[in-house]
């Protein structure tokens, strides 16, 4: 027997959950709507962890989509610390740690993802961090006030950001990377040798081609050995390895999971259950833009899913079609924005000047436009938009591409 009954349980008050819930409500949906999160934060914005928060030129509220009563205002139930223990689709309810139980007439399961933690020798030694949340943020934050050498593992954006953020506080950061340069796996080669050229300018370290062996130290981190025998000085570590999608309620509520290992999704992000959506990180959905499955893990796609399931549960069911969206801050360096659809290229057109430091590598393949970066020349990316979206056979307009006015094309 429930305790009680909600029209909307919005699992995971991250992104996906907040967005959900704004929606919703905005939308005149005709029910409670409760969001349950495991943090003790109203739902807040990530990104800012690794750059402004990190940095302290932001603050916690800051950070906040909406403050505790601007959800109250609006008759939004928000459950901080607490977690839904266990869904079941059929008989409608969820469980919470609070032990209460919960029916609910359309649910939405926005859990986000866990950090890759790294099994090495030594992972366990104090003075290494992974970061997720703002609690991770504070951590680093705190411990790089006693550190001098800073190493960090990975070459994505989590890695990227933190370097620069603490570097511009003074730290020496030292970034070990499997890439040939960073951001490449994400941007491609030709925007990863500008990363690194700034990175290094800036006095970022880079240890390339190259992995964490062990970490070593008395009780704390000491040093770093790469694969290659490279030792490093390190005060502590960052962690930037990786995202897993946390699928651990939909798993034991049988929801049907994809091959990425989120939750398999219908093009309208339904779960296999009815009247039950997914969003954000752990959204695995039929794409009709990319042609097949996929997961994105991306706050504006995430804040995009959960609008679009909030339409959905009103009653509006359309394919989710938006054009994924990416930016990156390397500190007051630089923004890089991405648009598109995959991020393995056959061939890379460069616009614009990278020594100058304003440049759109626009991604082809199969004649098509398939993703663009842009560093400031925004222009460039609203063009790229239109022209992924559009599907627009460019075989042979390459040099247009490289220098024409996209805008003709
Ligand atoms: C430091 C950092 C910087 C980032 N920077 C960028 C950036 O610059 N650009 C960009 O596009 N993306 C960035 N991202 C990625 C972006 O933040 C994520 O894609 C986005 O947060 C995903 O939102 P979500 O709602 O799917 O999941 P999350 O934000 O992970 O929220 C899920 C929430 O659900 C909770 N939860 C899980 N299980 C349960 C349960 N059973 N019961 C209750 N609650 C539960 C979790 O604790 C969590 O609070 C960054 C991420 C991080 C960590």
């Amino acid at each position: 027997m429930a305790d009680r009954s909600v029209g909307a349980l919005l699992v995971g008050g991250g992104a996906a959950g907040a967005a959900c819930a704004e929606a919703l409500h905005a939308g005149g949906f005709d029910g409670g709507i409760m969001l349950v999160g495991r943090e003790p934060d109203p739902p807040y914005e990530r990104p800012p962890a690794s750059k402004g928060y990190l940095a302290g030129a932001q603050r916690r509220d800051d950070c906040l989509f909406h403050d505790a009563a601007w959800y109250a205002s609006r008759s939004i139930e928000l459950a901080p610390r607490t977690s839904v223990m266990r869904l079941d689709t059929e008989a409608r309810t969820a469980t919470l740690s609070t032990k209460e139980v919960v029916e609910f007439g359309v649910a939405l399961v926005a859990t986000g993802s866990n950090v890759r933690r790294l099994r090495i020798e030594g992972g366990q030694l104090d003075g290494i961090h992974y970061l997720r949340a703002l609690a991770n943020s504070d951590a680093i934050r705190a411990d790089a006030e006693q550190a001098e050498h800073v190493v960090l593992a990975g070459g994505s954006y989590i890695a990227c950001e933190v370097a620069a953020t603490l570097t511009t506080l003074g730290r020496r950061c030292t970034m070990v990377m499997l890439e040939d340069a960073p951001l490449s796996a994400h941007f491609g080669p030709t925007a990863g040798r500008f990363f690194g050229d700034l990175l290094r300018t800036h006095g970022v370290e880079l240890v390339c081609a190259d992995g964490l062996e062990r970490i070593e130290g008395d009780g704390r981190v000491e040093r770093v050995v790469t694969a290659s025998g490279r030792e490093l000085a390190a005060d502590m570590v960052v962690m930037g390895t990786g995202v897993i999608p946390d699928v651990m309620l939909a798993r034991s509520a049988g929801l049907e999971l994809g091959e990425s290992g989120g939750i398999a999704c219908a093009a309208d992000l339904e779960t296999s259950a009815r009247g039950v959506w997914a969003a954000g990180d752990v959204c695995e959905y039929d794409s009709v833009l990319h042609g097949g499955r996929v997961r994105i893990e991306h706050h504006e796609v995430a804040l995009a899913q959960g609008r679009a399931a909030a339409a959905a549960m009103l009653g509006t069911r359309r394919p989710y079609s938006e054009l994924p969206y990416f930016w990156s801050d390397l500190s007051d360096w630089c923004t890089a924005e991405w648009v598109g659809i995959t991020e393995a290229p056959e061939r890379e057109i460069v616009r614009g000047s990278l020594a100058d430091g304003a440049f759109s590598v626009l991604h082809l393949a199969g004649g098509r436009l398939v993703a663009a970066l842009s560093v400031e020349r925004g222009d460039d990316l609203a063009h790229a938009r239109r022209l992924i979206a559009a599907r627009a056979d460019l075989t042979g307009r390459e040099d247009e591409l490289a220098a024409g006015d996209l805008e003709a094309l």
